[in-house]
């Protein structure tokens, strides 16, 4: 055992009398085999300083997706290829290792084929079958992982986390089986049975059953196991691992000036976990707090960063605002009736309204006439369900349906004490509905809920005035912006070309007004990156993303054809191209003129349609025509509201559950329908994305016998900032071959728009006016929203580079804003930028996608122009 022979054997030293540390490791830690060897670093550590270690890990990254869909697919007669998909995931990881994944994974591998033949042979799966399913992944990932902790030279002992964790039963069968608790108590037996172990590997998210059998404690549940476990072997210190340092002030997309908060309590940490910070799952703080044991939220990624640490004292006991949050999606049910207080029981009866139909209330608010609450978004509250709440209050109250709220929430120990510093910020609602204001009983947490619209704008301000002027201490850190600085922590990324080729775009800078670079090498590289995506038959660019003739040229040349969603983008390819042929084209309209469907058919380009409408309505002109449908899988991804493609909410595609009512206006028409397309969403880096809207694809196109291609939509993403991580196509390409193995009968297409080129562009405009007021910093740029209204629109992060004193030492935080007579108009907030004077050429990164395209006139002002280099 290396790591405890290079201490001196002691009898003082003896193994039981050395404090224990749990460190959870979540999916994407132990996704690849130098993740682990990250873990084992970490692990060699803490050893070294004489602790002992417990790792709770969860199943590789995707491969829990993929064990719940698996019966699904058993019982539509694809088990064996979703069998395979779960096998090869691991056979991969064991590729890259020097491991025999057959071999060392034989019992399990057998386990999912049998499980998987068994539910298509019987027609079932219970609750009890599919947790056993699940809990392969964490089991098979412990396999893996005591052998890349052996290859780092380290010895675990692993423990199968169901002779440890016991589930407390519940009543409800499928809750018991698939999402239990479990016991937190101290285990003495437990404790004696490691007495002698230094390195132990255990598996999250698992537990037993009281009558035998294994049930899963929820998802996102390792968090909480490993909380159990601290708390039943009497841990010293949590560890939760995850790819972020810590707990932040605010969502670091809201605002760069967001905060790492070094220290907070326990119910602090709760209330911001509960409060949509991903970071931590919520459900884990509760065992942490009751046995008393500190807990560390840290980053696989920066491992030499302090993290924060919540425990029962923080240091620091003055009331104090820690945190804003905003959740998007909030519904309101206000209900109005006069004297409803002179009725006795009328909340009683109106709270079992909401429980009869099974909707859960958040905020409440009340007043002699109305009572309004707030509901948490919920996918499975329906048009249906809220109907029924409505028809079930109404003979008791008046009831209005607010649709599209954010609830803003400030965070933090004592809030009642500060609340009159709030004022400032919410001048900006002199004009504007606030909806609902709660505070809660527990003295930390005070919610407003606003107009969606307004929620980000609301959050940023409160976070600027209450948040960001807080001077570093044992409660605020760093910035994210600072945080992400020091370029030598940073993962290795090669350089940006627009370092490479920094004074060429010195010298095109404009004077005055802006200019749209493109860098052509760049735009061919990532071109024939998406192009080298095997496992796809075709690959289309969306030229909506920047239709400069020179970068058609260039994503031409890589071998990539065309999505067109307008008449003009045809017309743009014809002029560019004089051997155009029809094939290299694929219309996606949407919302469209019928006389647009006459010309594509014209043409002959590859067709999509998007709604039932044109079926229904214009068999004339479809006649004939071999289609790809447009669906809506339901599935909403992206960076921000308006660029999610898919859900309830969005005017796109057709709903899966029309998809029999499409089949059948499409034989009425004497349409064919040869594939199915969906995409969902803007900016995703989930690698897995596109082999889940596939997969939705492969099952409805059971519907549609001629169908043999699957789109599986754009929406690739580019990181944002330089140490966010990048989506990596490989990753993408392995993916879409576990999906091409499982449903071997269709052949892939994507049709990305923004990843060929977003970094292939950039932006530059001179810096025309500085000015410090109220403590804060403005740059003046000579463009703003009329050359780049993504900021404004999305809130988009760009990096934003002084060019002219490029790696000059930051000189503080500031606001880079253009010339447009709006607020919006601010082009980045709070950027850590060197001391910047007149005339210094200031480069907006990652503006070769959606730039250009969607400049305005606003203002009169003329927007950047465009040339390539
Ligand atoms: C815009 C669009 C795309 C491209 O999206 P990106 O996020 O730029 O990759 C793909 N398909 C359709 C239908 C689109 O509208």
């Amino acid at each position: 055992m290396p790591a405890s022979a290079s201490r001196p054997p002691s009898a003082d030293w003896s193994a039981s009398a050395r404090p224990w540390v749990v460190m959870k490791f979540g999916g994407t830690s132990v996704a690849a085999p130098e993740r682990w060897r990250v873990i084992a670093d970490i692990a060699r550590e803490r050893l070294d300083a004489g602790e002992r270690v417990l790792i709770v890990h969860s199943a590789l990254a995707g491969v829990s997706n993929l064990l719940e869909a698996l019966p699904a697919a058993a019982l539509a007669g694809a088990g064996e290829g979703a069998a395979e998909a779960v096998k090869d995931a691991h056979r991969a990881f064991a590729a890259k290792a020097g491991l025999d994944a057959d071999a060392l994974l034989a019992g399990p591998f057998d386990l999912i084929t049998r499980r998987a033949a068994g539910i298509a042979y019987s027609g079932e799966a219970s609750a009890r079958l599919r947790a056993e399913l699940m809990a392969q992944g964490e089991l098979m990932a412990s396999v893996l992982g005591l052998e890349c902790l052996r290859g780092a030279g380290l010895e675990a002992e692993t423990l199968d986390a169901r002779e440890a964790l016991v589930a407390l039963n519940t009543a409800d069968e499928a809750r018991a089986w698939l999402d239990n608790s479990a016991g937190e108590d101290a285990d003495p037996a437990l404790q004696a049975r490691l007495a002698n172990a230094q390195l132990v590997l255990t598996q999250g998210f698992i537990a037993r059953h009281r009558d035998g059998g294994t049930v899963l404690l929820g998802r996102g549940g390792s968090d909480t196991s490993a909380a159990y476990f601290a708390a039943r072997i009497g841990a010293a210190r949590l560890e939760i691992w995850t790819d972020v340092p810590g707990l932040f002030s605010a969502d670091p997309r809201l605002t760069e000036g967001a905060r790492h908060l070094r220290a907070l309590s326990y119910e602090e940490a709760q209330e911001i976990a509960t409060m949509g910070g991903k970071v931590l799952h919520p459900r884990c703080i509760g065992p942490a707090r009751r046995a008393n044991i500190p807990l560390e939220v840290r980053s696989t990624l920066r491992p030499e960063l302090a993290g924060t640490t919540i425990s029962a004292s923080p240091g620091d006991d003055a009331p104090r605002l820690k945190a804003v949050s905003v959740k998007t999606g909030v519904r309101l049910v206000a209900m109005e009736g006069s004297g409803m207080w002179r009725q006795a029981g009328f909340l009683a009866d109106v709270f079992a309204g909401f429980k009869a139909c099974g909707v859960s209330v958040d905020l409440v608010s009340t007043s002699e006439t109305n009572v309004t609450v707030s509901l948490d978004p919920d996918p499975g509250l329906d048009a249906a369900r809220l109907e029924r709440l409505r028809e079930t209050l109404a003979p008791l109250c008046r009831v209005r349906i607010i649709e599209n709220a954010a609830a803003v929430s400030l965070l933090g120990y004592g809030i009642r004490r500060i609340l009159h510093q709030l004022a400032p910020a919410l001048e900006m609602f002199q004009d504007k509905p606030i909806r609902l204001v709660s505070q809660a009983a527990n003295d930390l947490n005070f919610t407003v809920v606003v107009d969606e619209a307004e929620g980000a704008a609301l959050a940023k301000r409160l976070h600027e005035e209450l948040i960001s002027p807080a001077p570093e201490g044992p409660v605020f850190g760093p910035s994210w912006a600072e945080l992400a600085r020091p370029a030598d922590a940073r993962p290795a990324r090669s350089a940006p070309w627009w370092r490479t080729k920094r004074a060429a775009l010195l010298d095109a800078a404009p004077d005055t007004g802006g200019l749209y670079v493109y860098d052509l090498e760049t735009v061919s590289a990532r071109a024939r990156a998406v192009a080298g995506i095997q496992s796809l038959s075709r690959a289309f660019y969306a030229m909506k993303a920047n239709a400069h003739r020179d970068v058609l040229r260039a994503i031409r040349a890589a071998g990539l054809g065309f999505e067109c969603v307008s008449p003009g983008e045809i017309a743009r390819l014809q002029e560019t191209f004089s051997d155009l042929t029809p094939d290299e084209v694929l219309f996606t309209p949407n919302f469209a003129h019928r006389s647009e469907y006459e010309a594509a058919r014209a043409f002959g380009a590859h067709l999509t349609i998007d709604g039932l409408h044109p079926l229904t309505h214009w068999a004339e002109t479809l006649r004939g025509a071999e289609v790809i449908l447009r669906v809506n899988p339901d599935r909403p991804r992206g960076h921000h509201q308006h660029v999610k493609t898919a859900g309830p909410k969005a005017k796109f595609g057709i709903p899966l559950e029309a998809l029999d009512e499409a089949r059948a206006a499409a034989e009425a028409a004497g349409v064919r329908v040869i594939g199915l397309h969906a995409h969902a969403g803007s900016g995703v880096t989930e690698a897995d994305h596109w082999r889940e809207i596939g997969a939705i694809l492969a099952n409805a196109a059971r519907h549609f016998p001629d169908a043999r291609i699957l789109n599986c939509g754009g929406g690739l993403g580019v990181p944002e900032s330089p140490d966010a991580p990048a989506l990596d196509l490989a990753e993408v390409d392995a993916q879409l071959a576990l999906l091409k193995k499982a449903h071997p009968r269709f052949e892939l297409w994507m049709e990305p728009g923004r990843y060929p080129v977003a970094e292939a562009g950039v932006l530059l405009a001179r810096v025309t006016q500085v000015k410090h007021a109220f403590g804060a910093r403005f740059i003046g740029l000579g463009t703003g929203m009329n050359s780049l209204i993504r900021p404004a629109l999305y809130g988009a992060r760009h990096e934003i580079v002084n060019l002219t004193r490029l790696d000059e030492p930051g000189a503080g935080l500031a606001s880079v804003v253009g010339p447009i007579c709006e607020s919006a108009d601010l082009l980045g907030a709070e950027r850590l930028l060197p001391e910047t004077r007149e005339g210094d050429v200031m480069l907006i990164a990652e503006a070769g996608a959606y730039g250009a395209v969607m400049a305005s006139r606003y203002n009169l002002r003329e927007p950047a122009g465009e040339r390539v280099i």
